[in-house]
């Protein structure tokens, strides 16, 4: 590691010391012997080989000293002990799901929880606070290349940022894991990275930049937005919980990082998994000028979570902004928005949990609030979201009955529909006229419709999911407005924190459609991977036909988005009034069973003990899904006489929220897109996927894959099943696979000659004679099969297995 002193203070949070390592090395490694067996609870276990009798293989494992006998295609090779704790694995010698999880494991045990999985970084949760994210660290990673530093986010970071340099290419980092896993942990350190960076480089060229051409001063954002918004002044200089002083606006780095806590307010929620998991996916691009200085953001936001609004298991919680508002951070907005602060009381948000281990709503509360300021936030629009969030409590205490021998409900006490309508800027008799009684056209007839208290409660939640999600939208579109300066941009580097992979034992809508978000993504790694592979085979002249592995995921990718695929069928069904989910079922059944290799009834194969109508077999894995409620799930079944009613709104930001804007005339087509309040669900993330798959295929990708390490929150503890179902979910052991297809292991010639000359002193010539020439001799005396290397121009290239092989022949010679 040249980029790193062994006396550097941060050595030892980054590295492993080698030496100490091998001292520790005691045992003679035999690579005939040594090896590794499948164990119930540590995965594989270190076994030495006894005796074997043709399929059957007798060990002894090295710890417990069990002997057993495991069938021959049960066992997996070691690598020799100079590659313990190694930090790209893509170098071991042999490369399989034990020496993976060994090597991980070993490497977590230290603090390193960073490892390199050839194009993969993989990142195992802590759960504990390393000191591997200082400043000083930071400065450390900066301008290195990734070979000269520890495996580290940052290293990938800075790379990135380094290529868009050179390269003058967009680049991307894709964070994905399950949940808990740390994406988002691991995301707000690549922003903080490129803040920190990106801001020491601004000083330097600040005084070029503030003076153009004209002498004029040229203002700096943030003195636009003061001016921009004299209003805010008034409001500008209050105390703020980071900054006691400064006026309340943050330069736009700040204001980049600002962003998290208030899309997390809005956004994140204790599940069972995370005491802080994000219930949407997103992808927020930084943008660069041409000196390489910040110039703004965006972000764009996949699949919010709607149902946990009113609905919420009972180890969970509703989103966090609920609590944080009903804290006493601020006792001024209670009576604002008309609520008695007290969780307990508003059925929406009191199914589950109340509080959260390590989560301090009072102080979070203070933090977005102020969040909001630095955004740039007016009072009127920070406090709107408030009375909104409100709404949606008090909605939840709505009360309704049954008129006696009638299809027709009634309100039952009207003081929670007032506050409701108060905070959102209508006449609560109209809302509940609304609910009770909606207009429907009939023909080109309107005419209104009873409803039974059933369905006028379904309309209330219905209204809530909506009004929180359009919210939601509407406050990343603000800070969007805040994080768009009107620099010049040149290129931008892209940061991915979604959802990975996901198989329960009850799987329905959504992780259809994380998973097709996903089929997708590694899609587009095994293209990028074919690629460079490709590249790399012509640069060096070898002959090779790799394949494209992209293509291995696209017949299921059909079958979910094709016309007549899964997603198709189901916009139908949505569309068609009479539909259910057993049309639905059967419609899928008609289309595909027996016709797509990826369909098939729920069988033995599946997982799922849970209910399930139909399987997939995704990539990763067959996945058994239900079909119950996709068709509700996938429309947004607010009524229209509300979203009427709410249009019509006195408060400014409810009225955006439900004026349906009729979308632009596609240019030149002129075919007329329907408004989005017609779209479902999955036609609005398909198209979002699409875009953002465009996206990645412009830019130069950087792979990161979080793990989670335990079900327990705790640190230290690694549960190998747990962990190997992740690195087969995540793709670390399909990229292993495809990198074994081609020639994965390949040393330059002169490297070669110095190693393995010895294997066959005979075959050489004497007296000087190149790498290459060397390299050919020697692979000739040894009768290798032709298909299992390549002569490059450069370097020789070798079929899995074969260094290990040559390996162990020149362990015999010593
Ligand atoms: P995800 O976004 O994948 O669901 P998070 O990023 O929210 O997961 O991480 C879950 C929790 O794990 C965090 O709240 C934090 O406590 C812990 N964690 C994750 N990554 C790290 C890290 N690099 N260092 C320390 N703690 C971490
Ligand atoms: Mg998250």
């Amino acid at each position: 590691m040249s980029g790193i002193h062994p006396d550097d203070p941060d050595y030892k949070y980054l590295c492993v010391d080698r030496k100490a390592l091998m001292q520790l090395q005691t045992v003679p490694f035999d690579g005939k012997k040594n090896c590794w067996v499948p164990d119930e609870k540590l995965g594989f276990v270190a076994a030495e080989i006894q005796s074997s009798k043709g399929d059957d293989i007798t060990v002894k494992t090295v710890e417990k000293m069990d002997t057993k006998t495991v069938k021959k295609d049960d066992i997996q090779q070691m690598n020799p002990p100079k590659f313990e704790k190694i930090e790209d694995m893509a170098n071991l010698t042999y490369l399989n799901e034990a020496s993976v999880l060994h090597n991980l494991r070993t490497r977590y045990a230290s603090g390193l929880i960073y490892t390199y999985s050839g194009l993969f970084c993989v990142v195992i949760n802590p759960y504990r606070w390393l000191s591997i994210y200082t400043d000083s660290i930071i400065q450390k990673f900066k301008g290195k290349r990734r070979t000269e530093m520890p495996p580290h986010l940052f290293s990938v970071a800075d790379n990135a940022y380094q290529f868009m340099l050179q390269d003058r290419e967009n680049q991307s980092m894709l964070i994905t894991g399950e949940s808990g896993a740390g994406k988002t942990e691991n995301t707000k350190k690549v922003i903080m990275y490129f803040a920190k960076v990106a801001a020491s480089l601004g000083k330097k060229d600040k005084d070029d930049e503030d003076l153009p051409a004209d002498g004029k001063k040229k203002c700096s954002l943030e003195d636009q937005i003061i001016q921009a918004n004299p209003v805010l002044e008034a409001y500008g200089n209050a105390k703020t919980t980071r900054n006691n002083n400064s006026s309340r606006f943050g330069n736009l780095e700040d204001q980049i990082i600002q962003a998290n806590p208030v899309l997390e307010a809005f956004g994140n929620a204790k599940t069972v998994r995370n005491n802080n998991s994000s219930r949407f996916g997103k992808f927020i691009r930084i943008h660069f000028g041409p000196t390489g200085k910040i110039a703004g953001a965006d972000i764009e936001t996949y699949l919010l979570e709607k149902s946990r609004v009113t609905f919420q298991q009972s180890a969970e919680r509703d989103y966090h902004i609920f609590y944080m508002l009903l804290s006493n951070a601020f006792p001024k907005y209670h009576e604002m928005m008309l609520i008695t602060p007290d969780p307990a009381l508003f059925s929406f948000i009191n199914q589950g949990a109340l509080t959260v281990d390590g989560i301090d709503d009072v102080e979070e509360m203070k933090i977005a609030d102020s969040s909001f300021d630095i955004l740039g936030f007016t009072y009127e629009e920070k406090t709107s979201l408030y009375k909104c969030t409100a709404s949606v409590m008090h909605m939840g205490e709505m009360k309704f009955k049954q008129r006696p021998r009638e299809e027709q409900a009634e309100a039952d006490g009207t003081a929670d529909a007032e506050k409701a309508a108060f905070l959102l800027g209508v006449n609560s008799n109209d809302l509940l006229k609304s609910l009770l009684k909606p207009k429907i056209k009939v023909g080109s007839e309107v005419v209104t419709q009873g409803r039974t208290k059933e369905q006028v409660l379904y309309s209330v939640s219905a209204m809530a999911k909506s009004l929180y999600d359009r919210m939601f939208k509407w406050l990343v579109t603000r800070v969007n407005q805040t994080l768009d300066t009107k620099n010049k941009r040149n290129y931008f580097i892209g940061v991915l924190d979604i959802a990975g992979f996901e198989i329960f034992n009850y799987n329905t809508f959504e992780q259809l459609c994380i998973n097709y978000t996903n089929e997708r993504l590694q899609q587009f790694f095994n293209h990028h991977m074919f690629i460079l592979e490709q590249e790399e085979y012509k640069k060096e002249g070898i002959q090779w036909e790799f394949i494209d592995f992209g293509m291995d995921l696209q017949a299921c990718i059909d079958l979910i988005e094709k016309p007549m695929g899964i997603l198709s069928i189901l916009e139908e069904e949505c569309m068609f009034p009479k539909a259910d989910d057993k049309s639905f079922k059967d419609k899928l059944f008609a289309n595909h069973l027996g016709k797509s290799p990826n369909f098939g009834k729920p069988g033995n194969a599946s997982k799922g003990k849970g209910q399930s109508d139909f399987e997939l077999h995704h990539y990763a894995g067959i996945v058994p899904y239900s079909t119950v409620a996709w068709l509700e799930k996938n429309k947004d079944p607010i009524n229209e006489t509300v979203v009427e009613l709410l249009s019509h709104s006195k408060e400014h930001l409810v009225q955006t929220l439900f004026v349906q804007h009729k979308e632009a005339e596609t240019t030149g087509t002129h075919k007329k897109k329907k408004s989005s309040a017609f779209q479902t669900i999955s036609a609005v993330h398909k198209e979002s996927l699409n875009k953002l798959m465009k996206n990645l295929y412009s830019t130069h990708p950087h792979f990161v894959r979080c793990i989670i390490p335990n079900e327990l929150k705790q640190p230290g503890l690694i549960d190998a099943h747990l962990v190997l179902n992740q690195l087969q979910c995540n793709g670390v052991l399909e990229g292993i696979r495809i990198c074994r297809k081609g020639f994965p292991n390949r040393i330059i010639y002169s490297e070669f000659k110095q190693r393995y000359s010895i294997l066959a002193p005979n075959a050489i010539p004497q007296g000087f004679t190149d790498g290459k020439q060397v390299t050919e001799k020697v692979l000739l005396a040894l009768q290798l099969d032709p298909a299992e290397y390549r002569l490059g121009t450069t370097k020789v290239f070798f079929k899995a297995g074969v260094l290990g092989m040559l390996e162990d022949m020149r362990d015999e010679r010593l």
